[in-house]
């Protein structure tokens, strides 16, 4: 292990994420990675102990003698709120520091009905969820939403969806109830951080999320990091015009956005169009299991349109793996494999060389652990555990929200 050179001192929160990430688990192992000396190590590992972070394991392993004292990130020392908001439906849970759910539920909302109606809804079942612990527990609150957000601000940024929320800061309205840092971010970008930090960490840094349910979005992973770009507009892959759509008009006011054309509502629609009496994409399931050419053809077109797109963006990001999720590439194996056949014919040979092409392995869940990573990267991060803001929970303290 590289020592750091004496002018770039270690601060607490570097040794809090050396401890976390497992790098060191002694205050000797400190010590050798970051060159500290040992009352310096002592000095920081002292104030992480009062500062609740990290605690002292007294269990350590029996080597003979007595070993060193093992110190463990206290994940229990705090909770984050987390939620994942749809269309229609909204899952809040509460997390530990460690993104571990502690208590989850899902909720019936209209996320049309604006953030007036729905922000309190969701406020009180984390109250609810939180059951006996103080709100002084809560260290950040994050939420998922499906529009395009500023990220920064906090603020969507859709004129044609959820319009009734447009330009509302989300942040300082939960930072009422619950004063810790907010962060809100697009529900695609929630889902692909828990996706790459539950399954492919480390393994596949570079990966792309393509969501495909009633709408189509994209959450895109480069260098273990979520790419948001200036503002937070990245991976809006559902406007992007495919070739031979037939001319239809995109709700963003486009013609033959892949989202028009490829998405579970677009199915739904050409199939409607076609005389099939579908209200739901288990009808359009149904009539899949039954081998229904027409429908076949309908989500075989959807595919190859889409796959089009997907293999710009692969030509572009390079990923080493894209992962298809959402209900309808969840449920259709043929726009899976369509898909995949358009990304190897249209993408270049290096792009595709190492390239995987998998379902979502996360599942339903991905949204609440996402946004509760989301959440424990920002609030866990060396530079914001060495400001002022993280203190023992003591009492409700008014800690100014980080956007
Ligand atoms: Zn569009």
């Amino acid at each position: 292990m590289p020592r750091r050179p004496a002018a770039a001192l270690a601060t607490s929160g570097e040794v809090l994420r050396l401890i976390r990430s497992g790098e060191a688990a002694t205050r000797a192992d400190i010590g050798r990675v970051t060159g500290l000396s040992r009352p310096a190590v002592s000095l920081r590992v002292t104030e992480l102990l009062e500062r609740r972070l990290v605690v002292e394991d007294s269990e350590g392993p029996s080597t003979g003698g007595r070993p060193p004292t093992r110190l463990i990130f206290n994940a229990s020392g705090g909770v984050v709120l987390v939620g994942s908001l749809g269309a229609s439906r909204a899952q809040v849970a509460v997390c530990d520091l460690a993104g571990k759910v502690l208590a989850d539920t899902a909720l019936s909302v209209d996320v049309e009905e604006g953030p007036d109606v729905v922000l309190p809804l969701v406020m009180r079942s984390w109250s609810e969820l939180l059951g006996d612990r103080p709100v002084s527990l809560v260290r950040g609150v994050g939420l998922g939403v499906p529009a395009t957000v500023e990220f920064a601000a906090g603020r969507t940024e859709s004129a044609r969806i959820m319009a009734s929320w447009t330009g509302v800061a989300i942040p300082p309205i939960i930072a009422e109830s619950f004063p810790a840092p907010v962060f809100l971010d697009n529900d695609v970008n929630v889902i692909a951080i828990g996706e790459h930090r539950e399954i492919y960490a480390g393994e596949a840094d570079d990966l792309l999320f393509i969501k495909v349910s009633t709408r189509i979005g994209s959450g895109v992973i480069a260098g273990g990091e979520i790419l948001r770009g200036a503002l937070g507009a990245a991976g809006e892959i559902g406007h992007i015009p495919v070739r031979d759509g037939g001319g239809v008009l995109c709700r963003c006011g486009n013609i033959d956005c892949v989202d028009s054309v490829a998405s579970g509502t677009a199915i739904l629609r050409q199939l409607r169009a076609r005389g099939h009496e579908v209200t739901s994409l288990a009808d359009v399931v149904s009539l899949v299991r039954a081998g229904d050419a027409e429908t076949m053809t309908v989500v075989r077109d959807a595919a190859r349109m889409l796959g089009e797109v997907v293999a710009s963006a692969v030509n572009l990001l390079n990923p080493s793996v894209v992962v298809l999720g959402g209900d309808v590439a969840e449920t259709f194996q043929p726009m899976v494999s369509g898909v995949r056949e358009v990304i190897y014919r249209r993408s270049t040979a290096l792009a595709t060389r190492n390239l995987r092409i998998e379902r979502s392995r996360l599942g339903p869940s991905a949204g609440i652990i996402g946004c509760a990573h989301m959440v424990l990267d920002h609030i866990l991060s060396p530079e914001a555990v060495d400001s002022a803001g993280w203190q023992p929970p003591r009492s409700v303290r008014s800690v100014r929200s980080l956007v």
